[in-house]
């Protein structure tokens, strides 16, 4: 871990530290990310500062442009206090949800406030070069309709579906997009915002960070993010703070191995979790199932589809009472279950938020988890573990891509990278 922070700061330090500051003003900054909005008064009795050093940092630091005055706050018996927060107007951040069908692309303030949103179909078998092309358009039409300017964009966090070394920000041995082996994310986008500082991530880590700012994450130290859609993998949060591993793969779980002797997964081994319980497992199981007559509704929906069952199909039949869909679902959340049970016992966390697409196949393979995990881990460690649903759908990961550049936005000079 510490080697990575290193290299990250390495790393950035050569890209474009957006604004540098020293260690007081950083305190400063750290007070107002903490609590939005704050008075000087506040600001001293967090630092300990005298009302004069107080002052005169507040003062560089509006002079600079990062801080403004706000309103005023309750008085205390004397003058009302002028509040402070940091300036919104600095310029913009960018958060790119990357699927293997979609891109989420949202363009905030550097409070993190959303400003525009756009979602685009994609594809990630095409060339990186022709794929964040497109993204760079779709942020150029969010440009647009805010009326502001490329140059003003600071920082942009992207999400990716699949193992990010993230100190170098590249994707290695994707499963899903082989042609972005190592391909240089951040520089390509720096051609196009050359303002912008590019900070790359896993897309469920991002999803993880996005639960831990905005939804039923916030204030829990340590929880697990699963998503479960065309793969299967997970963000672990530990002591509050996203848990990346000496490289950045941590969490990689849809590769554990489950049966020996199961399906040949794109990974290249046999029987990974993915390649048993994730979506194209289940669809082919369903299908299955309409071939060899163990489910007429299946067979019905295959033959009206031309064929075809997704995911959402399956989903359709358990609705409608079909056993075969049922076990089918069933069956693919016990064995996400059992896999989560090793990770409860090793890790002990007090959450696990489950998203994704599969999310969509609700109460029946929520149960079939949580049955499994209570059943294969320790009691102690499941004591207290609530596992439940993201409630935060697509929002996880874009919200996690502002979240993951704004972490960025302000550098203290000499230290490794400044994180509130
Ligand atoms: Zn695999």
């Amino acid at each position: 871990m510490m080697v990575s922070e290193k290299s990250v700061e390495k790393s950035f330090a050569s890209l474009h530290a957006p604004f540098i500051m020293n260690a007081a003003e950083a305190d400063v900054i750290r007070a107002l990310r903490k609590k939005g909005v704050i008075s000087r008064t506040g600001i001293s009795s967090i630092t300990g500062w005298s009302k004069a050093k107080t002052s005169q940092e507040i003062r560089s630091l509006i002079g600079k442009g990062y801080l403004v005055e706000e309103g005023e706050g309750t008085s205390q018996g004397g003058r009302r206090p002028g509040l402070l927060r940091i300036n919104d107007q600095l310029g913009y951040l960018v958060g790119l949800d990357i699927g293997a069908t979609s891109i989420d692309a949202v363009l905030a303030d550097v409070g993190g406030k959303v400003l525009q949103r756009i979602t685009s179909p994609a594809d990630v078998r095409q060339s990186p070069e022709e794929f964040l092309s497109h993204c760079s358009e779709l942020i150029l039409e969010m440009v647009t309709a805010q009326a502001c300017r490329h140059d003003q964009i600071l920082g942009i966090g992207v999400g990716v579906p699949g193992p990010v070394d993230f100190s170098r920000g590249v994707l290695v041995a994707p499963p899903l997009m082989p042609g972005w082996e190592n391909f240089p994310i951040r520089s390509f986008f720096q051609q196009t915002f050359p303002t912008s500082y590019v900070v790359i991530d896993n897309d469920v880590n991002i999803m993880a960070i996005g639960e831990q700012r905005a939804g039923d994450g916030i204030g829990v130290d340590h929880f697990i993010f699963i998503k479960i859609g065309t793969g299967i993998g997970s963000g672990i949060v530990s002591n509050g703070k996203i848990h990346r591993g000496s490289i950045g793969c941590a969490g990689d779980i849809g590769h554990i191995c489950v049966d020996k002797q199961g399906p040949i997964c794109r990974c290249g081994n046999t029987g990974c979790l993915e390649a048993m319980a994730a979506g194209p497992a289940v669809t082919e199981k369903a299908l299955q199932a309409a071939k060899n007559g163990s489910s007429p509704l299946l067979r019905k929906m295959m033959e009206d589809n031309g064929g075809f069952l997704g995911p959402e199909d399956v989903n359709t039949a358990c609705r409608e009472g079909d056993q075969a869909a049922l076990e089918i679902i069933r069956a693919s959340g016990q064995m996400i279950g059992d896999v989560l049970a090793s990770l409860v016992n090793f890790f002990n966390p007090s959450h696990i938020f489950i998203g994704g697409g599969i999310t969509n196949f609700g109460n029946h393979l929520l149960v079939s988890i949580r049955r499994a995990v209570l059943r294969r881990s320790l009691p102690l460690a499941t004591t207290d573990l609530s596992i439940n649903f993201s409630r935060m759908g697509p929002e996880a990961g874009v919200t996690g891509a502002v979240a993951l550049a704004r972490e960025y936005l302000f550098i203290v000079e000499g230290q490794p990278t400044f994180k509130v």
